[in-house]
């Protein structure tokens, strides 16, 4: 159900295996708030699949869907606009390639239909894989409600940026609370800006692009949590005023409090992440990248997680789901027929990660229907590590997520150089999918 990212990659990795597919995808008929056109697997924002730099958790990713040929990956590969070190696509010519490889394919029937009830669904199938994404139609969501339990699935999401500690420059970021002394320590990174660096900034994040969200998607929202825009919309020194207000804040390098500051809180306990302070943002994730990386400090940063303002819907993943991504809610499981979920319905952010989720999902399912045990995702894998995060009941209130370092288990012997550090996690990772690699080749899951 849903022929986005996820649901495509999923419906053309089984039809190749010849496993035969329903696809239910509600656009045309049906539109979302963000989606255009009535392709399956549409972009809906930016055209880039990010980066493809091996010793990069966006390349490790897709080394990983290479090396496991997914389908969509050659498919984004063949539609390829130069992008420097990133793949990024010609997003028409991409959908319409996808729309036609999963129409052509003869295993694969594609109903433009919107799915609203689950379990009446499940009893036409052998397994059912539900990939109806961030912006998952109400009455599914409600079917899907009954399904596991939850009285809540979508959620007006309005998450600032999450950046990389290790991508920040600490020769201008400096660590302190507010009235404290600095050099004391203190629970806040801080990003200073002079009157000059600040003005330069509040220009270019008024005329970046943003995410264009119909107003019923935004007025709720906009009323609780203003992004920070729509705060330098309000007056050009309003940010200053707010939550980018200098007080009680010194910077080392001058001695005096600066003209304006962001603040950075760690995002996890090992501080390898951190978030921008009152930054939620509806702006593009491009733009993001842009004019986030204006904020002094922040030049080279790396996006754990772009800022999001729009319905999101996600489950649970942490409760909900097994490693194999079923899911194992009490009501799912007294349905004849296993439901998968897959994308970022599942808790994965970003287009790549929904693809490879999609593989996922489709690697299960067939383990299943060939009656063999799906060997265990290798967690030393950058897509492993974050299914592990995402499906351990450990964690508590996840939100979906882009594959990063951070979630990667430390090296046994820590090294303080970067890149060489990121070489040895890239080492790692493809060590293990190697060995993942030969295990499924072993249950004849792979050729
Ligand atoms: C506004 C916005 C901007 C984003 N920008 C970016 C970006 O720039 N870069 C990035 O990497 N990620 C971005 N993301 C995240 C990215 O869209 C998702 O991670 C990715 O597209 C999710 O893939 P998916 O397959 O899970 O869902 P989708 O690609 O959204 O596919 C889900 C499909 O299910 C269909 N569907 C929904 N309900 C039903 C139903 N009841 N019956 C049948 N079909 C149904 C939908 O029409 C849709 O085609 C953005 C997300 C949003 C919402």
């Amino acid at each position: 159900v849903g022929g986005g990212l996820a649901g495509s990659e999923a419906a053309l990795n089984l039809a190749q295996r010849g496993i035969t597919v329903a696809l239910y995808e509600m656009r045309p008929e049906t539109p979302t708030a963000v989606h255009h056109t009535g392709y399956l697997a549409e972009l809906v924002c930016s055209n880039s699949l990010k980066s493809t730099k091996p010793d990069s958790a966006a390349g490790l990713l897709k080394h990983e869907l290479d090396t496991l040929s997914s389908p969509l990956l050659a498919l984004a590969r063949q539609s390829a606009v130069p992008a420097g070190g990133a793949l990024a696509v010609d997003r028409v010519k991409f959908a319409q390639a996808v729309t036609h490889a999963v129409e052509q394919h003869p295993l694969i029937s594609v109903h433009h239909e919107e799915v609203s009830d689950i379990a009446f669904l499940a009893t036409s199938c052998d397994a059912l894989m539900l990939a109806s994404g961030p912006l998952t139609s109400d009455a599914l969501s409600r079917s899907l409600m009954d399904l596991t339990g939850c009285d809540a699935l979508a959620f007006y999401d309005a998450a600032a940026p999450v950046v990389m500690a290790d991508s920040l420059n600490y020769e201008k970021i400096f660590r302190q609370s507010r009235y404290e002394e600095a050099g004391e320590g203190g629970d806040y990174l801080n990003a200073a800006f002079t009157k000059s660096e600040y003005d330069a900034f509040i220009e270019e994040l008024l005329g970046a692009e943003r995410v264009i969200a119909k107003d019923f998607e935004t007025k709720e929202l906009f009323q609780a949590c203003q992004p920070i825009e729509e705060i330098a919309r309000a007056g050009h020194d309003a940010p200053r005023f707010g939550t980018m207000k200098p007080v009680g804040l010194t910077d080392p390098a001058t001695g005096k409090r600066p003209w304006a500051a962001l603040q950075l809180r760690a995002e996890d306990a090992f501080g390898s992440s951190y978030n921008l302070v009152g930054f939620q943002t509806n702006l593009t994730f491009p733009e993001q990248r842009r004019v986030f990386r204006m904020i002094p400090g922040l030049e080279e940063a790396e996006f754990a997680r772009y800022g999001v303002m729009h319905r999101n819907t996600f489950i649970d993943a942490p409760r909900l789901l097994n490693a194999d991504a079923q899911l194992v809610s009490e009501p799912a499981l007294a349905l004849k027929t296993p439901v998968y979920v897959i994308g970022q319905l599942a808790g994965t952010e970003g287009y790549t990660e929904a693809i490879r989720s999609g593989l996922h999902g489709a690697l299960s399912v067939a383990a299943r229907l060939q009656g063999v045990t799906l060997p265990a995702l290798p967690r030393d894998t950058v897509f492993g590590a974050l299914m592990a995060y995402a499906t351990n009941p450990a964690t508590v209130q996840y939100q979906p997520m882009h594959v990063n370092f951070g979630l990667l288990r430390p090296l046994d012997t820590p090294i303080r150089n970067k890149k060489a550090r990121y070489e040895a996690y890239a080492a790692r990772a493809n060590a293990a999918l190697d060995a993942y690699v030969e295990a499924l080749k072993a249950k004849l899951l792979l050729d």
